[in-house]
């Protein structure tokens, strides 16, 4: 598609199906980490929520009604880490489910000798690649006070979708194309050591434990901090906080400076 074409039909977009001001009002002030921001950034935001919302397709599981006020929420949520990167990183799938509560899934695993360990797992959202994005309602409504506590379902499953985008290689075509693995991916993986010793040994940590699971879990746990508490991750974790900024092109602690 030519430029001009895509971007006349940004523009009808934007112009056809805007967000109404009293639902875009009250999206900023319950979700207080989104309002923030610039008013360049939030203008930004608006529009890229409303070409995300004009792109995805939202569907409640078990007969939830998704309604605007909720739809808009998760888009704006979900926009918040592609402010920078764009849009086109969510190219890859088009439905989000929206469940009214935590999902409860069972999991199986064999081990190295052959013995099968099921068990049920409680989730609040989930990123398949080109899969639909699962969202519980429930955490997603909790986002405004969940933020003190760097806790976010949003980010953290629109996250695994930039990363699934290109694996841990989508960081370094944005970061240093030049690098097969550059010294930001190197950088992170020392963060994710370093934070999964101390969860082992019993440490207090800012971030959420369950980033020690895997590197993707820790970019994702890590991501939440970074845009619903980035004072605290930047005072908890320096080192975290700076690798984000450069990944996102973004500096949330310092946003409305
Ligand atoms: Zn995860």
């Amino acid at each position: 598609m030519s430029g001009w074409l895509s971007r006349w039909r940004r523009q009808r977009t934007l112009e056809r199906r805007p967000i109404p001001e009293p639902l875009w009002q009250l999206t900023l002030a319950r979700y207080p980490f989104l309002a923030a921001r610039s008013d360049a950034d939030l203008q930004a935001l608006r529009d890229m929520t409303t070409l995300f919302l004009s792109k995805k397709e939202f569907a409640g599981a078990g007969g939830l009604e998704v309604s605007d006020e909720m739809a808009v929420a998760i888009a704006a949520q979900a926009c918040l880490p592609a402010l920078k990167l764009g849009l086109q990183w969510f190219d890859g799938f088009v439905g989000i489910v929206v469940h009214e509560d935590a999902v409860v899934a069972s999991r199986q695993r064999e081990d190295e000798d052959g013995i099968v360990h099921a068990w049920d797992e409680e989730l609040s959202g989930e990123a398949m690649s080109g899969g639909p994005v699962m969202l519980a309602w429930r955490d997603v409504e909790d986002a405004g006070e969940s933020a003190a506590d760097g806790y976010n379902v949003v980010v953290h499953e629109f996250a695994h979708v930039i990363d699934m985008r290109g694996g841990v290689t989508a960081a370094l075509e944005s970061v240093d194309p030049q690098s097969e693995r550059g010294e930001w991916v190197n950088a992170l993986a020392d963060e994710y050591e370093a934070f999964a010793d101390a969860v082992e040994a019993g440490e207090e940590t800012f971030l959420d434990p369950y980033g020690a699971e895997a590197l993707e879990e820790f970019f994702a746990v890590a991501s939440e901090a970074f845009f619903v508490a980035p004072a605290e991750l930047e005072a908890e974790q320096p080192g975290v906080y700076a690798l984000l900024r450069t990944f996102f092109r973004q500096d949330p602690a310092g946003a409305r400076t």
